[in-house]
């Protein structure tokens, strides 16, 4: 049956395509070889290691999703046996760590609750216990979408400085890239994986990866399998604006339409300052539906996706699906271990706070219908009364 009216998406991912970067992909296909084409590739490269804040290495654009740009961080850096050390706190965190083994990695996982960051003192804890160096990488996830937590890389960081051990840092920010703040060559993190459909408001297709120099360097020893995904092959990319393969073309002129709105319109400050006010919103919600979140610690809250408890006895599938079938709302499922116990709600992307209210009402309403003792209008109002009160914009660019 037809739904009348706009769907409001709130899943983490995949996010709202601003209309601009639709219709920048509506385009006749062209020749992938012709001596135009770079004009549009060789700028891409540039731009996305902005976004990383990276100032020393490359970035690799594949025909691929984020797990496939897991899968080229790995295969590319790495040797069958290599040991590596990888928290694990939710559902991504977890499925990487299986895409590990399956390759023949020898993972020493932390084990850690789900609704917690990556654990800094055990990380360091492990790497001085690693006296011959025998760990190559620390694997963590920026941005646990399933639990909506944000890791402290800068943490990470610190505590791999303070065991002075060399092992690289890999990190999945597929939920976090053009959304939350990374500093790639201020955290030194070595290998950051993303996606397009997530904080750059494309579909999903592309599978971003960004090495530092360090990380290269590896490649020249690492025997991990590799074709599709080798970076030697897409190093043409970056220098002449070539692909190995055939492109997916319009993703790529999706993709300069969202590096524009990020970088040289909305500006990377402002993004960010975004992702944060809505999110605040969002908590105070929560807060005011008397309900708590997935996210142990304020000092891990995710600034892309709140994942709310549902009390004992609720099924939180249920609110979801009412939420779906009644409202047109698409809110995030449970995952695994959290199947049934919380429902998520994506605050990243093309968002604003108009938006957000329509969905936190949407919330409001599912909630009550299966049973949850919401006042209706309460979230919503303690959202509106955050927005209010706080500024929209950090610095605008002219
Ligand atoms: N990592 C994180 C943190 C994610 O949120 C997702 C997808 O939601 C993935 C990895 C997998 O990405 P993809 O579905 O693009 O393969």
């Amino acid at each position: 049956m037809r739904m009348p009216g706009r769907h409001f998406l709130f899943v983490p991912g995949p996010t709202n395509v601003p209309d601009r970067v639709m219709r920048s992909m509506v385009i006749a296909m062209e020749d992938h070889r012709s001596s135009r084409f770079p004009e549009l590739t060789r700028g891409l490269f540039p731009d996305l290691m902005k976004i990383y804040g990276c100032r020393n290495g490359e970035a690799y654009i594949f025909p691929s999703t984020g797990t496939g740009a897991w899968e080229a961080a790995l295969t590319n850096t790495l040797s069958p046996g290599d040991k590596v050390l990888a928290p694990r706190f939710g559902q991504f965190s977890h499925l990487w760590i299986d895409m590990m083994q399956r390759l023949g990695l020898d993972v020493e996982v932390l084990e850690t609750e789900w609704g917690e960051g990556a654990p800094e003192e055990r990380i360091e804890a492990a790497l001085r216990a690693d006296k011959d160096h025998k760990i190559k990488g620390v694997m963590v996830v920026h941005n646990e979408t399933a639990t909506g937590v944000t890791s402290d890389l800068a943490g990470v960081r610190k505590a791999m400085d303070a065991a002075r051990h060399p092992a690289l840092l890999y990190v999945d920010a597929v939920s976090s890239l053009g959304s939350i703040e990374f500093k790639m060559t201020d955290w030194g993190v070595d290998l950051a994986v993303a996606g397009s459909q997530k904080g750059l408001m494309l579909p999903a297709g592309l599978g971003i990866v960004c090495a530092s120099a360090k990380a290269l360097e590896t490649m020249k020893t690492a025997k991990c399998t590799r074709v599709f995904f080798d970076f030697a092959d897409m190093k043409r990319a970056n220098a002449d604006g070539y692909f190995p393969y055939t492109p997916a073309l319009p993703l790529l002129y999706g993709l300069r339409e969202s590096l524009n709105l990020l970088l040289h319109e909305e500006g990377l400050d402002n993004v960010y300052a975004r992702h944060t006010r809505l999110a605040e919103g969002v908590r105070e919600a929560v807060d005011a539906w008397g309900l708590v979140t997935c996210c142990r610690d304020p000092r891990w809250y995710s600034n892309t996706v709140t994942a709310v408890m549902v009390p004992q006895g609720i099924n939180g599938a249920h609110v979801i699906d009412v939420a779906f079938r009644r409202y047109n709302l698409a809110l995030g499922a449970g995952l695994s271990k959290m199947a049934g116990k919380l429902f998520r709600i994506g605050h990243l992307g093309d968002l604003n706070e108009l938006m957000l209210l329509g969905a936190l009402g949407g919330v409001e309403m599912a909630m009550a219908d299966v049973g949850i003792p919401v006042e209706a209008g309460s979230g919503v109002a303690a959202a509106q009364t955050h927005w209010r009160k706080t500024d929209t914009v950090v610095k605008r660019k002219v």
